[in-house]
């Protein structure tokens, strides 16, 4: 017999069970990018460029607020 509802509460929670699943794998996916940005940031030879307010790697990016 069939139980409309139930289909559809089955099938909202798969999707759900799915969503979450997608977002820990990107959730994961952000920690390790942001890992990633983190070494290069590190290891980069900084090549600053400087404002009033802080200056900036024009290589990778990192800002230093030049506030002490
Ligand atoms: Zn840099």
């Amino acid at each position: 017999m069939m139980e409309p509802k139930c289909i559809d509460n089955c099938t909202t929670s798969d999707q759900v069970k799915k969503l979450k699943v997608e977002i820990q794998n990107l959730d994961d996916k952000r920690e390790l990018l942001k890992q990633e940005l983190k070494l290069i940031q590190r290891n980069c030879n900084h090549d600053f460029i400087e404002t009033a307010f802080m200056r900036k790697c024009r290589k990778c990016k990192w800002t230093e607020s030049v506030y002490y």
